[in-house]
């Protein structure tokens, strides 16, 4: 699974972050990101696959798009 987050819905409430700090990291200036390293990676590991999903599904803009 890729994984990137809309930066134009993202409003930085820190859920995914909370949900999955392994891929989701906030920055000194506030604004959240998908963590370099998993950036672009397709992610096969299936507890973050898992995790990421519950981000998804608790951001409140729909910000976090994913792919198969
Ligand atoms: S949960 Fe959604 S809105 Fe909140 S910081 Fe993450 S991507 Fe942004």
């Amino acid at each position: 699974m890729k994984v990137k987050i809309n930066k134009e819905k993202c409003v930085m409430c820190g859920s995914c972050v909370a949900l999955c700090p392994e891929v989701f990291e906030m920055k000194d200036d506030g604004t959240v990101d998908v963590k370099a390293e998993y950036q672009g990676k397709d992610i096969e590991d299936g507890v973050l696959v898992d995790k990421i999903k519950q981000a998804v599904a608790a951001c409140p803009t729909a910000a976090i798009e994913t792919e198969e």
